[in-house]
């Protein structure tokens, strides 16, 4: 007979039922300012293109498991160096638990660490937490520039299995002076992923680095140029690296729609390109006129949205203001201590912009 006083929950890791589910607010309604999300559609005669194509697709058919195809179609796009290699994932997310699941630290009874600058990405710490890694997180300096010298004791203190630094940086924008970045990759012993999610909207670009270091991976994603709905993203690193990552990937994770969808859209890279220097410019545009706005502080961006300060305690309140008039932003406020009163904002088409900053005038 079964134990009866132990519930069905008590079967689940106490270290899994400590944490909450990520959390996606309902923007029904909302013009949507909150996700990194491209604002624009397509030319109609390439969504004509693109449904001619799916015709083609056999849904009853497995996708083909390494999506070669869509593979070379990414590399030309994105000038992979020849001598790296590719792993797909269903969204760059999915590349991060792989990272994760993979490492270990090279020392029996070690525990793996983790380590990443923060704030950053919270995925980060997420996925180190349900895959029983310890996080590390070493704070930002006063701009939010890498604090060479702490990342470099925390390095040599918890030795982590994994380092990841994304450039430019998701909640604050920026990216980080070179030589400090390098100095990092260089102490770091064990693997440094360089997540590039925003590479369209910066000219930093970290993959030429592969080949100075052989610790060294960059991973990019479709998702902030415009394909967020297909979750793709993409690691690229030594062949010997990449292999034993995808021995872990579920052969067929990346499904027949998104190998054909993305495969079309880089047929039409062009299109992206000019979505993103359009987004470049609406960036500017914003970054003027929150700075302009009294008792805001805007924070340098090289990514599609903006990190902002407000009055000390009135983050929340104008989040929800601004809801209520009709715009769904990011508040960022308390999930770390360097981001209090502050909110982020993507960067929308040109008219979302401007509810958005003629909301936040009224606000103030
Ligand atoms: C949005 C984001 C990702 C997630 O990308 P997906 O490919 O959509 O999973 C990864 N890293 C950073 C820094 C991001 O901001």
């Amino acid at each position: 007979m079964p134990d009866k006083s132990i519930s069905t929950l008590d079967w689940v890791r106490p270290e899994i039922r400590q944490l909450s589910a990520y959390a996606v607010p309902d923007a029904s309604g909302l013009i949507k300012l909150d996700a990194m999300e491209n604002p624009y559609s397509w030319p109609e005669i390439m969504v004509d293109e693109w449904l001619a194509d799916l015709r083609e697709v056999s849904l009853n058919r497995y996708p083909d498991p390494s999506a070669r195809n869509l593979q070379l179609a990414l590399r030309e796009v994105m000038r992979v160096p020849a001598s790296a290699d590719l792993l797909l994932g269903n969204g760059s997310d999915e590349i991060i638990q792989l990272l994760a699941m993979a490492l270990r630290h090279p020392q029996a009874g070690v525990r793996s660490v983790l380590l990443a600058p923060e704030p950053s990405f919270v995925m980060f710490r997420m996925i180190a937490e349900f895959t029983g890694m310890k996080y590390v997180g070493v704070p930002l300096a006063e701009d939010f520039g890498l604090d060479v010298e702490a990342m470099l004791v925390a390095m040599a203190e918890h030795e982590p299995a994994l380092v990841f630094i994304a450039q430019p940086n998701n909640p604050t924008g920026n990216v980080y002076d070179e030589e400090s970045l390098r100095r990092v990759v260089e102490a770091a012993p064990g693997w440094v992923v360089i997540d590039e999610a925003y590479a369209p909207f910066t000219d930093r670009d970290c993959l030429p680095w592969l080949v100075e270091y052989p610790n060294l991976l960059v991973m990019r994603t479709v998702s902030k140029m415009g394909l967020a709905g297909l979750r793709l993203g993409l690691l690229v690193g030594s062949p010997e690296m990449i292999l034993e990552i995808d021995k872990l990937r579920l052969p067929y994770n990346i499904n027949v729609l998104t190998q054909l969808s993305a495969r079309f859209a880089m047929k039409h890279a062009e299109v992206f390109e000019q979505q993103a220097a359009q987004i470049c410019r609406e960036r500017k545009r914003m970054m003027q006129a929150i700075a302009d706005c009294e008792g805001l502080h805007c924070y340098p961006s090289e990514a599609n949205f903006i990190l902002f300060s407000t009055p000390a305690g009135r983050a929340r309140n104008l989040h929800q203001a601004l809801i209520d008039k009709g715009v769904l932003i990011k508040c960022v406020d308390g999930s770390h201590p360097r981001l209090d009163d502050c909110l982020r904002v993507t960067v929308g088409s040109e008219a979302e912009n401007d509810v958005f900053m003629n909301s936040l005038k009224s606000l103030l």
